[in-house]
C-alpha cells in the first residue's frame, strides 16, 4: 500500500513516489523567532511531524531540514522594542521553540538552518535572478521579484496575475500581504533607518533580505534543486509559498518541489488562532493549568490536518483523558504479559496493514488511532503481541507509549530507553548503539525487532 499525499499543487490525493525511490527530501517553514510558538503554530510542527514519522515507517530515509526565521519584519521591530540584539533576541525564541518542540514529542529535523548564517546564498540566488531578468533594482536599492516575468507565476495559489506595474504602486516590500495584491514583492531590502543595526554589506548594496527568499535558498541550499516535500499552514500559500516557487524555478530551470502539503488552521470561536488576534494559547498556559502538553499533541493527532481544528479547553481535557485511558490499557498489558529475554515479540501484521492503511490515506490520523483502540481491547491477542504492536504504531504517533512499556524499570533507564527509540527513529545506529551498551552496562537486555525493542532486566 503506497502512501497517498494531498499535492496543493495538484489538488489531488497522489501517490507518493519519491525522487530516488529510498529518501525524502523534506523541508518545513519553521518559526519566525520573536515570541513563544503558539499552539496554533504547533500543529503546523505536529503535522510536519507526523508525516516525516510516517514516511520513515512507509521506509523512507528521511531528511528534513526546518528553518529559523531570525531575520525579517517582525523580528527587527520586536528585537528593537525590547532593547535587545536580534542574535540575542531571536537565539532566546529560537531556544525556546526546539525545548517546546520536544515537550510536544516533535522529533527534530536533521539541520536547523538560521537565516543569518545563509545571507552569501540568499545574496547568490537574487544575483541570478538579476542576471536571468527576473528581479530589478529599484531606485532606493532594493531588489524586487518581477513576477510578470514568470508565466508560471500563481500555479501553487492560482491568485490572479493582473497588469504589473513596475513603479513603487506595482510593489510590495513588506514580508505578508494579502491575496488580491499580487504584486512585484521585496528579494532585498535596502537599509534604512527602521533597520537599525540589522544589515549586510553586500555586492547588493547594504539591506537585508525579504523573508521569502530565505526559504528557497536554504531549502536548496540543503536539499537541492529539486526535492520531494515542502510543508507549512495553509496561510503559507499566497504569498509565501507561491513566491518560494517562483523564486527557486525562476533561478535553476527546475521544478523546485515535487509534493506540497499544508495543514489547516486552529481556531478559537470561528477566528484563526494567531498572535495579532491575541486569542492564542501557548504550551505554558496550558502546564499552569495543569494539563500534560502531550495532550495536545493527542489533540491535533485526532483530527484530521487538513480540516480546521476548533481548539477548546474541553476539547484539549478530554483529549487528556483519552491519553491516560490508552496509557493506563498500556500499563494493564504490560502487567498481564510475561518477559523473558529470549522472547521477542512480533507486532500483529493484520493490524499493522490497517494502521499502514489508515496512514497511507493522506495520514489519516484519526483513523490510526481508532486502529490502535481496537488493538489495544483485543483479546484474541497476547498481551505481548498487543504491546509490541502499539509500540510499533507509537514510532508515528509519537505518544511516549515506549515509556510506558518500561514504566517499572528506573527513570534514568526510561530516559536512555527514550533517547534510544528517537536515536531508533532518527537512523543514528552509531548512537543507538552507544546508549544499548550503556543499558547493558546496566544491567538491562536489548532486543530489537524490525517492529520494535524490548527492554528487559538480565535474568
Ligand atoms: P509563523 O511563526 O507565523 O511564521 O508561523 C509558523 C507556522 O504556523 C506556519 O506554518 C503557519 O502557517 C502556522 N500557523 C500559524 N497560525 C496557525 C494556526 N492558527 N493554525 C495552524 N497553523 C498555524
Ligand atoms: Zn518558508
Amino acid at each position: 500500500m503506497a502512501l497517498k499525499l494531498y499535492n496543493t499543487l495538484t489538488k489531488q490525493l497522489e501517490p507518493f513516489i519519491s525522487r530516488d525511490g529510498r529518501s525524502a527530501g523534506m523541508y518545513t517553514c519553521g518559526p519566525t523567532v520573536y515570541n513563544y510558538a503558539h499552539i496554533g503554530n504547533f500543529r503546523a510542527y505536529l503535522s510536519a511531524d507526523v508525516a516525516k514519522r510516517a514516511l520513515g515507517y512507509f521506509g523512507y530515509e528521511v531528511h528534513h531540514v526546518m528553518n529559523l526565521t531570525d531575520v525579517d519584519d517582525k523580528t527587527i521591530r520586536d528585537s528593537q522594542a525590547a532593547g535587545r540584539t536580534l542574535e540575542e533576541f531571536t537565539t532566546f525564541y529560537a531556544d525556546e521553540f526546539k525545548q517546546d518542540s520536544a515537550r510536544l514529542a516533535i522529533l527534530p529535523p536533521e539541520r536547523y538552518t538560521r537565516a543569518v548564517e545563509h545571507i552569501g546564498e540568499m545574496v547568490a540566488l537574487i544575483e541570478t535572478l538579476i542576471e536571468k531578468g527576473h528581479a530589478y533594482k529599484s531606485e532606493d536599492g532594493s531588489v524586487y521579484f518581477k513576477i510578470s516575468s514568470d508565466p508560471a507565476y500563481g500555479q501553487l495559489s492560482h491568485v490572479a496575475k493582473t497588469e504589473q506595474l513596475e513603479n513603487a504602486a506595482g510593489r510590495i516590500v513588506s514580508d505578508e500581504y494579502e491575496k488580491d495584491n499580487a504584486s512585484d514583492f521585496a528579494l532585498w531590502k535596502a537599509w534604512d533607518e527602521s533597520d537599525g543595526d540589522v544589515f549586510w554589506e553586500t555586492s547588493l548594496g547594504k539591506g537585508r533580505p525579504g523573508w521569502h527568499i530565505e526559504c528557497s535558498a536554504m531549502s536548496m541550499k540543503y536539499l537541492g534543486h529539486s526535492f520531494d516535500i515542502h510543508t507549512g499552514g495553509v496561510d503559507l500559500i499566497f504569498p509565501h509559498h507561491e513566491n518560494e516557487i517562483a523564486q527557486s524555478e525562476c533561478a535553476t530551470g527546475e521544478k523546485f518541489v515535487r509534493y506540497w502539503l499544508h495543514n489547516e488552521w486552529v481556531m478559537v470561536e470561528g477566528k484563526k488562532m494567531s498572535k495579532s488576534a491575541g486569542n492564542f494559547t501557548t504550551l505554558r498556559t496550558i502546564e499552569e493549568r495543569g494539563i500534560d502538553p502531550m495532550a495536545y499533541r493527542l489533540l491535533v493527532l485526532m483530527s484530521h490536518y487538513r480540516s480546521p481544528l476548533n481548539f477548546t479547553w474541553e476539547a484539549l481535557t478530554a483529549a487528556a483523558t483519552s491519553l491516560a485511558r490508552i496509557k493506563a490499557a498500556i500499563t494493564t498489558l504490560k502487567e498481564e504479559a510475561v518477559y523473558a529475554s529470549e522472547v521477542v515479540p512480533a507486532s500483529d501484521q493484520a493490524y499493522e496493514e490497517r494502521f499502514r492503511d489508515a496512514l497511507s490515506d493522506d495520514l489519516n490520523t484519526a483513523q490510526a488511532l481508532a486502529v490502535l483502540q481496537d488493538l489495544l481491547k483485543d483479546k484474541n491477542l497476547s498481551p505481548v503481541t498487543r504491546i509490541a504492536t502499539a509500540f510499533n504504531f507509537d514510532r508515528v504517533l509519537g505518544l511516549g507509549l515506549a515509556s510506558i512499556v518500561s514504566e517499572n524499570i528506573p527513570e534514568e533507564i526510561s530516559k536512555i530507553i527514550e533517547q534510544r527509540e528517537l536515536a531508533r527513529t532518527e537512523k543514528d545506529w552509531t548512537k543507538s548503539d552507544e546508549l544499548r551498551i550503556e543499558l547493558e552496562s546496566m544491567g538491562y537486555e536489548v532486543k530489537d525487532t524490525t517492529e520494535g525493542s524490548v527492554v528487559s532486566r538480565r535474568l
